[in-house]
Protein backbone atom coordinates (compact mmCIF):
# COMPACT_ATOMS: atom_id res chain seq x y z
CA UNK A 1 0.00 0.00 0.00
CA UNK A 2 2.74 2.30 0.93
CA UNK A 3 4.46 1.39 -2.03
CA UNK A 4 1.76 2.15 -4.43
CA UNK A 5 0.51 5.67 -2.62
CA UNK A 6 4.35 6.25 -3.39
CA UNK A 7 4.37 5.43 -6.98
CA UNK A 8 1.08 7.49 -7.01
CA UNK A 9 2.68 10.52 -5.57
CA UNK A 10 5.98 9.85 -7.98
CA UNK A 11 3.64 9.60 -11.22
CA UNK A 12 1.63 12.66 -10.67
CA UNK A 13 5.20 14.31 -10.11
CA UNK A 14 6.17 13.41 -13.50
CA UNK A 15 3.72 14.14 -14.60
CA UNK A 16 3.08 17.65 -13.29
CA UNK A 17 7.46 17.93 -14.62
CA UNK A 18 6.63 16.97 -17.61
CA UNK A 19 3.81 19.40 -17.98
CA UNK A 20 5.87 22.39 -16.73
CA UNK A 21 9.00 21.54 -19.26
CA UNK A 22 6.02 21.15 -21.82
CA UNK A 23 4.65 24.66 -21.15
CA UNK A 24 8.21 26.02 -20.90
CA UNK A 25 9.78 24.71 -24.38
CA UNK A 26 6.63 25.47 -26.39
CA UNK A 27 6.89 27.61 -28.78
CA UNK A 28 4.57 30.78 -27.42
CA UNK A 29 2.85 34.03 -28.61
CA UNK A 30 1.94 36.85 -26.06
CA UNK A 31 -0.77 39.61 -27.10
CA UNK A 32 -1.09 41.51 -23.84
CA UNK A 33 1.94 42.91 -22.51
CA UNK A 34 2.23 46.22 -20.99
CA UNK A 35 5.62 47.77 -21.86
CA UNK A 36 6.75 49.25 -18.39
CA UNK A 37 4.80 46.01 -16.63
CA UNK A 38 7.80 44.20 -17.57
CA UNK A 39 10.29 46.48 -15.82
CA UNK A 40 11.30 44.75 -12.68
CA UNK A 41 12.99 45.84 -9.42
CA UNK A 42 16.41 45.56 -11.01
CA UNK A 43 15.69 47.32 -13.59
CA UNK A 44 14.04 50.21 -12.31
CA UNK A 45 16.51 50.80 -9.77
CA UNK A 46 19.48 50.82 -12.07
CA UNK A 47 17.33 53.48 -14.23
CA UNK A 48 16.78 55.42 -11.28
CA UNK A 49 20.71 55.14 -10.27
CA UNK A 50 21.48 56.37 -13.91
CA UNK A 51 19.34 59.65 -14.10
CA UNK A 52 19.88 60.58 -10.65
CA UNK A 53 16.45 59.77 -9.65
CA UNK A 54 15.91 60.16 -6.12
CA UNK A 55 13.63 56.61 -4.94
CA UNK A 56 12.36 56.43 -1.27
CA UNK A 57 13.80 53.08 -1.29
CA UNK A 58 17.42 52.17 0.59
CA UNK A 59 18.11 49.25 -1.26
CA UNK A 60 17.14 47.24 -4.03
CA UNK A 61 15.95 44.93 -1.74
CA UNK A 62 13.42 47.64 -0.30
CA UNK A 63 12.38 47.66 -3.89
CA UNK A 64 11.41 44.13 -4.37
CA UNK A 65 9.23 44.27 -1.46
CA UNK A 66 7.35 47.12 -2.43
CA UNK A 67 6.95 45.56 -5.83
CA UNK A 68 4.61 43.20 -3.48
CA UNK A 69 1.52 45.34 -3.48
CA UNK A 70 -1.58 45.22 -1.37
CA UNK A 71 -4.17 46.94 -3.32
CA UNK A 72 -4.63 48.88 -6.87
CA UNK A 73 -3.18 51.99 -5.82
CA UNK A 74 -0.11 50.76 -4.82
CA UNK A 75 0.36 48.82 -7.84
CA UNK A 76 -0.64 52.30 -9.61
CA UNK A 77 2.28 54.05 -8.01
CA UNK A 78 4.70 51.84 -8.72
CA UNK A 79 3.80 51.06 -12.57
CA UNK A 80 3.65 55.13 -12.61
CA UNK A 81 7.18 55.10 -11.19
CA UNK A 82 8.53 52.72 -13.82
CA UNK A 83 7.91 55.65 -15.77
CA UNK A 84 9.36 58.44 -14.10
CA UNK A 85 12.86 56.23 -14.13
CA UNK A 86 12.21 56.23 -17.73
CA UNK A 87 14.24 59.35 -18.65
CA UNK A 88 15.18 59.16 -22.47
CA UNK A 89 14.29 57.25 -25.42
CA UNK A 90 17.80 54.99 -24.51
CA UNK A 91 16.12 53.91 -21.05
CA UNK A 92 13.12 52.83 -22.77
CA UNK A 93 14.44 50.80 -25.67
CA UNK A 94 16.62 48.98 -22.69
CA UNK A 95 13.18 48.62 -20.65
CA UNK A 96 12.04 46.76 -23.78
CA UNK A 97 15.45 44.92 -24.42
CA UNK A 98 14.87 43.62 -21.16
CA UNK A 99 11.55 41.83 -22.04
CA UNK A 100 13.21 40.87 -25.50
CA UNK A 101 15.87 38.73 -22.94
CA UNK A 102 12.87 36.88 -20.98
CA UNK A 103 11.17 36.65 -24.34
CA UNK A 104 13.89 34.46 -25.59
CA UNK A 105 14.27 32.63 -21.96
CA UNK A 106 10.44 31.75 -22.54
CA UNK A 107 10.23 30.86 -26.17
CA UNK A 108 8.29 33.90 -26.76
CA UNK A 109 8.30 34.03 -30.73
CA UNK A 110 5.80 37.07 -31.23
CA UNK A 111 4.81 39.18 -29.25
CA UNK A 112 2.60 42.36 -29.47
CA UNK A 113 2.98 45.08 -26.38
CA UNK A 114 1.04 47.52 -25.22
CA UNK A 115 2.19 51.10 -24.74
CA UNK A 116 1.06 54.72 -24.35
CA UNK A 117 3.01 58.06 -25.36
CA UNK A 118 0.18 60.18 -23.17
CA UNK A 119 2.61 59.67 -20.08
CA UNK A 120 5.52 60.58 -21.47
CA UNK A 121 4.41 63.47 -23.30
CA UNK A 122 2.42 65.23 -20.01
CA UNK A 123 6.05 64.67 -18.85
CA UNK A 124 7.52 66.86 -21.49
CA UNK A 125 8.88 64.31 -24.22
CA UNK A 126 7.67 64.20 -28.06
CA UNK A 127 5.50 60.73 -28.73
CA UNK A 128 8.37 59.87 -31.12
CA UNK A 129 10.41 59.27 -27.63
CA UNK A 130 8.25 56.17 -27.30
CA UNK A 131 7.49 55.14 -30.73
CA UNK A 132 11.13 55.84 -31.82
CA UNK A 133 12.51 53.85 -28.73
CA UNK A 134 9.52 50.56 -29.61
CA UNK A 135 10.01 50.41 -32.94
CA UNK A 136 14.03 49.99 -32.51
CA UNK A 137 13.75 47.61 -30.13
CA UNK A 138 11.25 45.81 -32.08
CA UNK A 139 13.63 46.01 -35.23
CA UNK A 140 17.13 45.04 -33.11
CA UNK A 141 14.34 41.90 -31.69
CA UNK A 142 13.67 40.45 -35.07
CA UNK A 143 17.70 40.94 -35.99
CA UNK A 144 19.10 39.36 -33.04
CA UNK A 145 16.28 36.96 -32.10
CA UNK A 146 14.35 36.20 -34.60
CA UNK A 147 11.08 37.66 -32.65
CA UNK A 148 8.36 39.20 -34.39
CA UNK A 149 5.41 41.43 -33.72
CA UNK A 150 5.17 45.10 -32.97
CA UNK A 151 3.48 47.52 -30.13
CA UNK A 152 0.02 48.98 -29.70
CA UNK A 153 -0.48 52.74 -28.28
CA UNK A 154 -3.36 52.99 -25.84
CA UNK A 155 -5.40 55.77 -24.92
CA UNK A 156 -5.81 56.33 -21.19
CA UNK A 157 -9.59 55.97 -20.91
CA UNK A 158 -9.71 57.98 -17.89
CA UNK A 159 -8.32 61.31 -19.49
CA UNK A 160 -11.31 61.41 -21.77
CA UNK A 161 -12.35 61.69 -25.13
CA UNK A 162 -10.40 64.98 -26.40
CA UNK A 163 -7.10 63.69 -24.88
CA UNK A 164 -7.03 60.77 -27.06
CA UNK A 165 -8.20 62.94 -29.83
CA UNK A 166 -4.68 64.54 -29.35
CA UNK A 167 -2.73 61.17 -28.73
CA UNK A 168 -4.36 59.97 -32.32
CA UNK A 169 -3.44 63.39 -33.99
CA UNK A 170 0.16 62.46 -32.66
CA UNK A 171 -0.01 59.08 -33.86
CA UNK A 172 -1.33 59.18 -37.21
CA UNK A 173 1.93 60.30 -39.00
CA UNK A 174 3.63 57.18 -37.80
CA UNK A 175 0.99 54.54 -38.68
CA UNK A 176 2.97 52.19 -40.54
CA UNK A 177 5.11 51.37 -37.45
CA UNK A 178 1.97 50.67 -35.17
CA UNK A 179 0.06 47.50 -34.94
CA UNK A 180 -3.33 48.11 -33.39
CA UNK A 181 -4.69 51.23 -31.15
CA UNK A 182 -5.99 50.33 -27.57
CA UNK A 183 -7.92 51.64 -25.10
CA UNK A 184 -6.43 50.70 -21.41
CA UNK A 185 -6.51 51.78 -17.77
CA UNK A 186 -8.91 52.70 -15.27
CA UNK A 187 -11.83 50.33 -16.47
CA UNK A 188 -15.10 51.90 -14.82
CA UNK A 189 -16.74 54.32 -15.28
CA UNK A 190 -15.45 54.90 -18.48
CA UNK A 191 -16.96 52.67 -21.56
CA UNK A 192 -15.51 52.52 -24.81
CA UNK A 193 -18.37 54.48 -26.47
CA UNK A 194 -17.23 57.56 -24.77
CA UNK A 195 -14.26 57.22 -27.53
CA UNK A 196 -16.77 56.43 -30.39
CA UNK A 197 -15.83 59.07 -32.94
CA UNK A 198 -12.04 58.94 -31.89
CA UNK A 199 -11.73 54.94 -33.12
CA UNK A 200 -14.01 56.18 -35.85
CA UNK A 201 -10.81 57.81 -37.14
CA UNK A 202 -9.03 54.94 -36.09
CA UNK A 203 -10.89 52.53 -38.02
CA UNK A 204 -10.69 55.38 -41.47
CA UNK A 205 -6.88 55.31 -40.94
CA UNK A 206 -6.65 51.62 -41.39
CA UNK A 207 -5.70 50.77 -38.08
CA UNK A 208 -6.58 48.07 -36.16
CA UNK A 209 -8.86 48.39 -32.93
CA UNK A 210 -8.07 46.44 -29.49
CA UNK A 211 -9.67 47.78 -26.02
CA UNK A 212 -9.54 46.43 -22.55
CA UNK A 213 -13.35 45.50 -21.48
CA UNK A 214 -14.91 43.47 -19.00
CA UNK A 215 -11.82 42.78 -16.74
CA UNK A 216 -13.40 45.47 -13.61
CA UNK A 217 -16.40 46.55 -16.09
CA UNK A 218 -19.47 44.87 -16.65
CA UNK A 219 -20.90 43.03 -20.05
CA UNK A 220 -22.00 46.25 -21.38
CA UNK A 221 -18.54 47.09 -21.79
CA UNK A 222 -17.59 44.52 -23.94
CA UNK A 223 -21.01 45.10 -25.66
CA UNK A 224 -19.61 48.66 -26.26
CA UNK A 225 -15.91 47.88 -26.95
CA UNK A 226 -17.72 45.20 -30.20
CA UNK A 227 -20.78 47.54 -30.87
CA UNK A 228 -19.43 51.33 -30.44
CA UNK A 229 -15.84 51.11 -31.68
CA UNK A 230 -15.77 47.56 -33.44
CA UNK A 231 -12.88 46.20 -32.01
CA UNK A 232 -10.49 43.51 -33.51
CA UNK A 233 -9.93 42.11 -29.95
CA UNK A 234 -10.57 42.01 -26.83
CA UNK A 235 -8.20 42.61 -23.23
CA UNK A 236 -9.84 40.22 -20.46
CA UNK A 237 -13.23 40.04 -21.81
CA UNK A 238 -13.57 37.44 -18.86
CA UNK A 239 -16.92 39.16 -17.26
CA UNK A 240 -18.73 38.10 -20.65
CA UNK A 241 -19.64 34.87 -18.60
CA UNK A 242 -21.85 37.52 -17.43
CA UNK A 243 -24.02 37.31 -20.02
CA UNK A 244 -25.24 34.48 -22.16
CA UNK A 245 -26.17 36.82 -25.23
CA UNK A 246 -22.45 37.92 -25.40
CA UNK A 247 -20.79 34.79 -24.99
CA UNK A 248 -23.20 33.41 -27.64
CA UNK A 249 -21.81 36.57 -30.02
CA UNK A 250 -18.16 35.98 -28.93
CA UNK A 251 -18.23 32.34 -29.99
CA UNK A 252 -20.36 33.21 -33.85
CA UNK A 253 -17.69 35.58 -34.28
CA UNK A 254 -14.59 34.59 -32.48
CA UNK A 255 -13.48 37.83 -31.55
CA UNK A 256 -9.97 36.70 -29.49
CA UNK A 257 -9.93 37.64 -26.10
CA UNK A 258 -6.72 37.74 -24.19
CA UNK A 259 -6.76 36.66 -20.79
CA UNK A 260 -4.82 37.17 -18.09
CA UNK A 261 -4.79 34.55 -15.20
CA UNK A 262 -2.11 35.82 -12.97
CA UNK A 263 -3.25 39.88 -13.12
CA UNK A 264 -6.94 38.80 -12.30
CA UNK A 265 -5.67 37.10 -9.16
CA UNK A 266 -3.96 39.80 -8.40
CA UNK A 267 -6.22 42.40 -8.50
CA UNK A 268 -8.94 40.64 -7.11
CA UNK A 269 -10.87 39.59 -10.24
CA UNK A 270 -10.81 36.38 -9.04
CA UNK A 271 -9.72 34.73 -5.38
CA UNK A 272 -7.59 32.33 -7.09
CA UNK A 273 -5.91 30.58 -10.06
CA UNK A 274 -8.41 27.86 -8.94
CA UNK A 275 -11.52 30.02 -9.30
CA UNK A 276 -10.31 30.98 -12.57
CA UNK A 277 -13.16 31.29 -14.74
CA UNK A 278 -10.35 29.97 -18.09
CA UNK A 279 -12.30 26.45 -18.26
CA UNK A 280 -15.61 27.41 -18.33
CA UNK A 281 -14.65 30.01 -21.65
CA UNK A 282 -13.13 27.21 -23.16
CA UNK A 283 -15.58 24.86 -22.91
CA UNK A 284 -18.06 27.66 -24.64
CA UNK A 285 -15.94 27.59 -27.26
CA UNK A 286 -14.89 31.17 -26.53
CA UNK A 287 -11.37 32.54 -28.72
CA UNK A 288 -8.98 32.85 -25.12
CA UNK A 289 -5.25 32.68 -24.78
CA UNK A 290 -3.24 33.05 -22.16
CA UNK A 291 -0.82 36.78 -21.32
CA UNK A 292 1.05 38.03 -18.76
CA UNK A 293 -0.16 42.03 -18.84
CA UNK A 294 2.13 43.40 -16.20
CA UNK A 295 4.70 40.24 -15.40
CA UNK A 296 6.96 42.23 -13.39
CA UNK A 297 4.04 43.47 -11.59
CA UNK A 298 2.03 40.26 -10.90
CA UNK A 299 5.35 38.26 -10.57
CA UNK A 300 4.83 36.14 -13.31
CA UNK A 301 5.85 36.17 -16.84
CA UNK A 302 3.83 33.93 -19.90
CA UNK A 303 5.18 30.66 -18.77
CA UNK A 304 4.34 30.95 -15.03
CA UNK A 305 0.84 32.30 -16.08
CA UNK A 306 -0.04 28.92 -18.09
CA UNK A 307 1.99 26.65 -15.51
CA UNK A 308 -0.23 28.37 -12.90
CA UNK A 309 -3.17 27.58 -15.27
CA UNK A 310 -2.14 24.40 -15.72
CA UNK A 311 -1.53 23.46 -12.24
CA UNK A 312 -4.72 24.88 -10.61
CA UNK A 313 -7.54 23.56 -13.23
CA UNK A 314 -8.40 21.40 -15.33
CA UNK A 315 -7.07 22.51 -17.98
CA UNK A 316 -4.24 19.95 -19.62
CA UNK A 317 -1.73 20.12 -22.36
CA UNK A 318 -4.56 19.55 -25.49
CA UNK A 319 -6.18 22.96 -24.02
CA UNK A 320 -2.78 24.80 -23.80
CA UNK A 321 -1.97 24.17 -27.25
CA UNK A 322 -5.33 25.26 -28.66
CA UNK A 323 -4.94 28.07 -26.79
CA UNK A 324 -1.20 29.12 -28.14
CA UNK A 325 -2.49 28.51 -31.46
CA UNK A 326 -5.48 30.62 -30.59
CA UNK A 327 -2.89 33.28 -29.52
CA UNK A 328 -1.19 32.51 -33.07
CA UNK A 329 -4.47 33.21 -35.43
CA UNK A 330 -5.74 36.06 -33.15
CA UNK A 331 -2.15 37.76 -33.41
CA UNK A 332 -1.70 40.97 -36.05
CA UNK A 333 1.31 39.05 -37.67
CA UNK A 334 0.67 38.54 -41.46
CA UNK A 335 -0.74 35.27 -42.77
CA UNK A 336 2.42 33.84 -43.67
CA UNK A 337 3.79 34.51 -40.14
CA UNK A 338 0.94 32.89 -39.01
CA UNK A 339 1.83 30.08 -40.77
CA UNK A 340 5.38 29.84 -40.05
CA UNK A 341 4.27 29.89 -36.04
CA UNK A 342 1.24 27.12 -36.70
CA UNK A 343 4.30 25.06 -38.63
CA UNK A 344 7.01 25.40 -35.27
CA UNK A 345 4.18 24.56 -32.85
CA UNK A 346 2.90 21.82 -34.52
CA UNK A 347 6.16 20.33 -35.11
CA UNK A 348 6.92 20.84 -30.97
CA UNK A 349 3.52 19.18 -30.83
CA UNK A 350 4.85 15.84 -32.30
CA UNK A 351 8.30 16.01 -31.35
ZN1 LIG B 1 -3.65 45.11 -19.65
Amino acid sequence: MKILLFSHVHNQNRLKISMIEFIKNMPKVELHMHVEGSMDAKMLWKLAHKNNYKLKYNSVEELVKAYKFNNLTEFIEMYMLGTRVIQSEQDLYDVCMNYFQTCVEQNIRHTEVHCDIRTYVDYGYPAEFVINALHGAFTDAKKNYGITGGFMPCFIRHLGNDVAQKDLELLLPHKEKILAIGLSAVEVPYPPSLFKDTFKKVHDAGIKVIAHAGEEGPPEYIWSAIKDIQVDRIDHGVRCLEDDKLVDYLVETQIPLTVCPCSNVALKVFDSLSQHTLPIMLKKGLNVCINSDDPAHFGANLNENMIGIAENTTIGKNEIIHMAKNAINGSFADQARKDELLSELSDYKLS
